[in-house]
């Protein structure tokens, strides 16, 4: 990472840090207005959406016992946002809608924090994730199993599609695997409460919502999260109001 100041535009310039393009970061296409071919753009998405319901790659490879891919809304053509969690989880999967347990919760409070009105979260968010089906537990019962680096690789075309689609303004990157394959290894507080812009797109780090992480516990980390939301904000009152 390296650090000349970047903007959208300089009247709309949130506080931003630039990053570097590394081939191994997920690229980020130039975000798109929302009108800009939008009906061939939703056209699209569908297809891609039906296709990741009906990839057998990580069961194939022996990985997944059956793909868990989210069968309900993931989010539209024109959501300036676009949020890349780690994988759905298993009330997600039973639900049939990203972020469905606790996590969702928790990032719909921090999105009114931001500003955004209720509902935000599956309004204003495109929801996405490293990978599209639930990993399952780790082997030790406490927390989700994380996608191994394969499991990534073999789901991260869709990743790349659903932004090629999208073309958010914006990128939230919820907890560190998120934060890694958009910005390269960082410790949270590092990042978190700062913003960072590659090809006119903004990134933003977020810790992970779940209650197993700890990191939040720490007051200092409480105000790194509240400085992110105040970043949040600023964009929010420039591109919601568009
Ligand atoms: S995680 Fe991704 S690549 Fe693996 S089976 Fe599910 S949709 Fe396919």
């Amino acid at each position: 990472m390296t650090g000349t100041t970047g903007s959208v535009a300089a009247a709309r310039a949130p506080r931003t840090r630039r990053v570097e393009s590394a081939n191994e970061l997920i690229p980020l296409p130039t975000p798109l207005p929302p009108e800009e071919n939008a009906t061939e753009r939703t056209r699209l998405l569908a297809e891609l959406h039906a296709r990741i319901r009906a990839c057998e790659r990580c069961v194939a490879a022996g990985y997944l016992a059956r793909n868990t891919s989210i069968a309900g809304y993931r989010g539209h053509i024109g959501n300036r946002f676009l949020l890349v969690g780690q994988a759905p989880g298993r009330l997600s999967v039973e639900r049939g809608e990203p972020f469905a347990g606790p996590g969702g919760h928790v990032l719909e409070a921090w999105l009114t924090r931001a500003g955004f009105p209720p509902g935000a979260l599956r309004s204003e968010v495109y929801l996405s994730a490293l990978t599209k089906c639930d990993p399952g537990k780790n082997p030790r019962g406490t927390g989700d199993r994380k996608p191994t680096p394969a499991e990534l690789a073999l789901c991260r075309p869709f990743l790349l599609a659903e932004l090629e689609l999208v073309r958010p303004q914006a990128v939230l990157l919820v907890g560190g695997m998120a934060i890694e394959a958009f910005l390269g290894p960082a410790r949270l507080h590092e990042v978190i409460g700062r913003s960072f812009t590659r090809n006119g797109v903004h990134l933003l780090p977020l810790p992970h919502p779940s209650g197993v992480s700890r990191w939040l516990n720490a007051p200092a980390h409480q105000a790194l999260l509240g400085d992110a939301l105040a970043l949040l904000n600023e964009w929010r009152r420039v591109w919601v109001s568009e």
